[in-house]
């Protein structure tokens, strides 16, 4: 079993909700193992346009390949109608493969780690919330978030429901 980390994004429609349907997807996928989700966060989108984002980060063991869970991650992506109309369009939902163990993955289609990860608050505030001690090649999760204080985000209140 391998450790990964999988940032989720959505900024249309009922983005909390549809966050939250897509976490439950993945954590059926993830099976018997442990399976944590982040709190949610809300962001400015960051090159792109649109709404502001409700993110979160989710960690879990998984017998997958990265090959075949990006593809499960492509398809819990499309089955929530996500479309592509041009680069960095607003999408229902965004999921990332962040972190696979740790490997270093470097094909057409997948780089691991996630190549933008250690710039973005909304990626690095909430894997911090789950693995404050993690440390990524260009620094701590602490240095990381102090270097991108300028970005807004913030946490969004635990909802007593969920
Ligand atoms: P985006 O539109 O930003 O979600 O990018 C999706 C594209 O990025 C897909 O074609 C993936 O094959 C590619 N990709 C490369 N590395 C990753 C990764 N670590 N996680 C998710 N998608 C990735």
């Amino acid at each position: 079993m391998t450790r990964c980390y999988i940032g989720l994004g959505a900024n249309l429609g009922e983005a909390q909700s549809v966050l939250l349907a897509a976490a439950g997807q993945l954590e059926d996928a993830a099976g018997t193992g442990t399976f944590r989700l982040s709190p949610l966060y809300r962001s400015a989108p960051v090159d792109a346009s649109g709404p502001d984002y409700v993110n979160a980060v989710a960690e879990f063991d998984t017998a997958l390949d990265a090959h075949a869970l990006l593809s499960m991650l492509q398809r819990i992506e499309q089955a929530h109608g996500r479309e592509r109309p041009y680069r960095n369009a607003p999408r229902t939902l965004d999921l990332d493969l962040l972190l696979y163990g740790d490997w270093h993955i470097d094909d057409p289609d997948l780089t691991v780690p996630h190549p933008r990860m250690h710039q973005r608050a909304f990626v690095l505030r909430p894997l911090a919330d789950l693995a404050p001690g993690l440390k990524l090649a260009q620094g701590t999760l602490p240095d990381l978030i102090a270097a991108c204080a300028d970005q807004a985000i913030t946490r969004i209140p635990d909802d007593p429901r969920r």
